[in-house]
């Protein structure tokens, strides 16, 4: 018997763990993937990171399957025994 699995890719970021910034994304989209220095005239960097970790995996690109859910209530359950 085997267990089912218990991770699956995150749905949020499709298991790269980061969330591209839109506004590099349009950035890379208006300079056809070309990266200026950062304070070109014409094409300024946008604020902040190119991406950020991912909030619903915690930037680890995999959550729990329901069967890992129940995994970890287990786990749980058994920490706390004396
Ligand atoms: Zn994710």
């Amino acid at each position: 018997m085997s267990l089912p699995p218990l991770l699956r890719p995150c749905p949020s970021c499709q298991g790269t763990g980061a969330i591209p910034n839109p506004a590099w994304q349009r950035y890379f989209a208006e300079t056809h993937n070309q990266l200026y220095p950062e304070n070109d005239p014409v094409h300024p960097w946008p604020a902040g990171p190119e991406e950020e970790p991912c909030p619903d995996c915690e930037g680890r690109g995999q959550v729990a399957t329901t069967a890992g859910m129940q995994v970890l209530e287990l786990v749980r359950w058994a920490e706390g025994r004396p």
